[in-house]
């Protein structure tokens, strides 16, 4: 049953879910429920589906969830590419370790990049398929309701004004700055990094079929190839530098990339207006809780983390599944209690601390600008290079397929070049998390 109004004199709309943000987790989590017959209702202050740059890499575990929605075998051909190699190398060239997508077990076992929003889109028309769903855009979560101290919906503002909608359960996923977190007084530390990131899709004029990543002294220039001749290009600059590197000129900025990666000169030619750049920030939310009595967070309003990781959303996706398979329940059984939605707190927290923990290490070894970090950093990616046995366990982490963090203590060390491995060629069986 649809959502419906239940009388036009209170004007309040009744629902079971209503979720507070349409991005990666609340256009997923809409789908899932619809899936189900859930009535839900969805609003994004958003004017419509995102338009803007953006970089787009699903990982195995984000094609899992979109292929049991019916989506993956939707996305179209022409907007989205396949990779299975991904090089690290040193800024200058050098390669230093090769990561091969392949090793994994099919039938993910490939990176997706897709051009900007493809999957958004393709979800979100999925979405207003759905009889049980109502997708509403430019509306704007403005307050929580409340009985006693439980949550039994919300208010919103739109272009028909003001509206109250009664739900049985209020879902949280308008991303790292939630308000719907803050109306919970679930207290949050936000942090930003001092690094974000230059995204540009270039042209270029040979086909690059393989993923190359190249870091340096403070520097990250990550390239991906995407469909056709195209390639993203994601570019770490310190957070408010991008004025400055406007002023000293596209020519400047060509001369450092080809400093770093002198084979893709031809491609950095092909850059000849900041338009076809962009800069997104980085953040990490932590949070002590995720539920409340009738409400949950989910994706960035809850753990959001640094992009390193090449989970974010991802994990947003992957809440947003567990929580369709638990809120089915907790509907046929009244209970919207913190105490029962906790459980999807337990079933997803061990592998949002990990990752969360996994990239500030990696922002830790990989945007360092001191010698001996950097000089540890190298050898760990040597070794991967020679160890199948740890080279697996990162890349099944990436690939969302590991609760467990990527390596232990003696596997630190034997990373660090330390302690040989006699297991160096053994692959460890791949734990599916979730
Ligand atoms: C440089 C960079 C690269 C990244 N690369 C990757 C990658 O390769 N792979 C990956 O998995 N992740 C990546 N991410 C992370 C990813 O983009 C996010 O983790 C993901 O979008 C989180 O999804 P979400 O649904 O929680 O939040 P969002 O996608 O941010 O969606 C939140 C939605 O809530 C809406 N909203 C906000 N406030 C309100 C309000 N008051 N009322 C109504 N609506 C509201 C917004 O309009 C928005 O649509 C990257 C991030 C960065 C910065």
């Amino acid at each position: 049953m649809g959502p419906a109004l239940s009388g036009m004199a209170d004007l309040i709309e009744q629902t079971d879910v209503v979720v507070v943000g349409a991005g990666g987790g609340g256009a997923v989590l809409a789908l899932a429920l619809a899936k189900q017959g859930i009535s839900t209702v969805v609003l994004d202050q958003a004017a419509g589906p995102p338009g803007g740059l953006r970089g787009e890499i699903l990982q195995p575990n984000g094609q899992r969830v979109l292929d049991r929605l019916g989506v993956l075998l939707s996305l179209p051909a022409d907007a989205t590419r396949s990779v299975r190699l991904f090089h690290f190398c040193r800024a200058g060239g050098m390669r230093l370790c090769s990561i091969d997508y392949g090793d994994l077990p099919a039938p993910y076992n490939r990176a997706i990049v897709t051009l900007p929003n493809v999957v958004h889109h393709a979800i979100v028309a999925a979405v207003q398929q759905q009889k049980s769903v109502t997708l509403r855009y430019g509306t704007s979560f403005t307050g929580l309701l409340r009985e006693a101290d439980r949550v039994v919906g919300l208010s919103t503002q739109g272009p028909e004004g003001t509206n109250q909608i009664r739900a049985k359960i209020v879902v949280g996923a308008d991303g790292a700055f939630s308000k719907v977190r803050e109306a919970l007084k679930i207290p949050a530390d936000v942090y930003l990094y001092p690094d974000g990131y230059l995204i540009a899709i270039l042209e270029s004029e040979e086909p690059v079929s393989e993923s190359f990543y190249y870091i340096g002294h403070r520097r990250i220039l990550g390239l991906f190839p995407a469909t056709g001749n195209k390639v993203y290009l994601f570019y770490m600059i310190p957070k408010g530098s991008m004025e400055a590197m406007k002023q000293r000129g596209i020519p400047a900025l060509q001369q450092t990339w080809s400093q770093i990666a002198p084979q893709f000169v031809g491609l950095f030619r092909r850059l000849s207006d900041w338009s076809q750049t962009a800069y997104m920030p980085t953040g990490r939310v932590r949070t002590p809780t995720w539920v409340a009595d009738g409400a949950v967070l989910i994706g960035d309003a809850a753990h959001a983390m640094n992009p390193h990781a090449s989970q974010g959303r991802m994990q947003a996706m992957v809440d947003a599944m567990a929580l369709s398979d638990l809120l089915p329940g907790c509907l046929a059984d009244r209970d919207y209690s913190a105490a029962r939605l906790k459980e999807f707190e337990r079933v997803r927290r061990p592998q949002v601390t990990m990752l969360q923990r996994l990239a500030d290490q990696q922002v830790f070894y990989w945007n360092t600008g001191n010698p001996v970090v950097a000089f540890l950093r190298d050898r760990v990616f040597q070794t991967l290079d020679r160890n199948a046995r740890l080279r697996y366990q990162v890349l099944s982490t990436t690939a969302g397929l590991r609760t467990m963090p990527p390596f232990n203590l003696i596997d630190r060390v034997i990373a660090a070049g330390f302690l040989p491995d006699v297991r160096a060629h053994e692959r460890s069986p791949h734990p599916m998390s979730s």
